[in-house]
């Protein structure tokens, strides 16, 4: 067994790691998670982290759920691998698309199945401009998203998402249009004549804005996630996604809307359309399918999309060798049945109010500006001045500190800029979230006093 300077030495010299200052891990040593119980996570040297982020969003059952081992170990006897190309399915690919349509709302039917979002995304741009094409509009190719959405790495997920510090990195695909997010806490800044629920309708009339300034007839789509996730937990008002779903319908615009951290479960439905009272055209997922124990994405597909898809005579030239691998798939099932044995209904019925409950007070903390949760997801908006929302100097250095006070007091909290967000797992009990806030307030408390030196 190697000691924790041993690990760090290899992976600095061997390891390039996603959305990480290289040279700034190799000099301090990355943290090594060496072994995961429950809703906990170690590292190499012992010390253990309530994961309040279920991985990356993932671990919605947390990390010990024997039937997700033992389903994908009967699988890899049963059948290790075959491709769904050429004609081919196997039984847990048709059995999953089964069970995710079933669960669904009730117009989406069938399921492309993808290795992650970013590819379930692309999949999305492939599948869309299939479907212009069988409805003989072709020009139909703009596609609309939102500044600040993350969609994924590919250059398709990149490209749709909406983060200028991604966009600077490489050459985005031409033809996707960003509009503003319905980010209240930033915008109420500089609106003083508005509210919170007006906001929300002049941010939906940005997509109708854009679709005009287009031209209906060339626009092919709007992506969104139901909550923006990693651009900062950011929950739209009430009065938005009710506009959107009016606007897409108003115009033809096929309305895709990104689960990949939504689905299954995190707000206490299945999915958030479902919350959200949504008509998707497709619905992308990913992440929690498989309790994150094994890759696998995919796409919901509407029928009246499906239709379309069903019409072309030709071959669809699109699909990935690990499309709905039989292994992962079993990981799914196994997922899903847990998940049905009364987590969901937690989320809805306990844990959300046990956030609403335990999570919103921590807006009294002198250097938060404002809290706010929906179903499992939480965000602290870190301010130097309440009353004016001012931030610390440093963009995103405030979220650093806290994030680093945060392990200190041995929570898994992520910081995107100066928000602080969190996505626990659905195991938790109502005395965990409490216990889970107090840790963000010791962490809130350690963070003020590093930030006032
Ligand atoms: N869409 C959303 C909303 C996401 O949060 C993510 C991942 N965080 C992705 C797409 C990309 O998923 P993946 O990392 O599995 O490619």
């Amino acid at each position: 067994m190697k000691t924790l300077q041993e690990w760090q030495a290899a992976d600095a010299a061997h390891h390039l790691h996603p959305f990480t200052n290289q040279a700034d891990i190799n000099r301090k040593g990355s943290r090594v998670i060496s072994h995961a119980q429950g809703a906990y996570i170690f590292e190499a040297n012992g010390h253990r982290l309530l994961d309040g982020m279920s991985g990356l969003w993932c671990c919605n059952l947390g990390y010990s759920q024997p039937r997700i081992n033992q389903a994908i170990a009967a699988q890899l006897e049963e059948l290790p691998y075959y491709n769904t190309f050429f004609q081919c399915t196997h039984p847990r690919a048709t059995e999953l698309a089964q069970a995710i349509s079933d669960k669904a709302p009730a117009h989406l039917n069938r399921v492309f199945f993808t290795n992650s979002g970013s590819e379930a995304n692309d999949s999305v741009l492939r599948l869309i401009n299939r479907y212009w094409d069988a409805r003989g509009k072709p020009q139909r190719k703009a596609i609309i998203a939102r500044q600040n959405a993350y969609h994924g790495s590919t250059i398709g997920g990149a490209s749709l998402g909406g983060m200028g510090f991604m966009h600077e990195q490489f050459e985005p695909l031409r033809g996707i249009h960003h509009i503003p997010q319905p980010y209240w806490f930033e915008a109420s800044k500089d609106v003083a004549d508005m509210d919170e629920q007006s906001f929300g309708l002049w941010a939906a009339n940005q997509l109708e804005q854009k679709i005009l300034t287009l031209g209906p007839d060339h626009v092919a789509a709007f992506f969104a996630e139901p909550i923006q996730g990693a651009g900062g937990v950011i929950i739209p008002p009430d009065s938005y996604w009710p506009r959107v779903q009016e606007i897409c319908q108003q115009y033809g615009v096929l309305l895709v809307v990104d689960e990949v951290i939504f689905g299954f479960g995190r707000t206490g439905e299945w999915f958030a359309s479902q919350f959200y009272q949504l008509e998707p055209d497709f619905i992308v997922f990913a992440k929690g399918i498989t309790n994150g124990f094994v890759p696998l994405g995919g796409v919901l597909v509407s029928d009246r999309v499906s239709e379309a898809l069903l019409s072309h005579t030709n071959d669809l030239a699109h699909g990935f060798t690990y499309s709905g691998h039989p292994v992962a798939c079993a990981a799914a099932l196994a997922t899903l049945e847990i998940l049905a044995e009364g987590h969901i209904d937690k989320v809805k019925n306990e844990l959300s109010q046990a956030m609403l409950d335990y999570w919103l007070p921590l807006a009294d903390h002198p250097l938060v500006g404002q809290a706010r949760c929906k179903g499992l997801v939480g965000a602290l908006e870190l301010v130097k001045d309440k009353s004016s929302k001012q931030r610390f100097a440093g963009n995103g250095r405030a979220g650093t500190v806290c994030r680093d006070m945060s392990l200190q007091a041995g929570l898994v909290m992520r910081a995107t800029g100066d928000t602080m967000i969190i996505a626990p797992p659905f195991i938790l009990d109502r005395n965990e979230i409490k216990d889970l806030t107090e840790r963000a307030w010791q962490a809130l408390d350690l963070a003020q006093a590093q930030l006032q030196q």
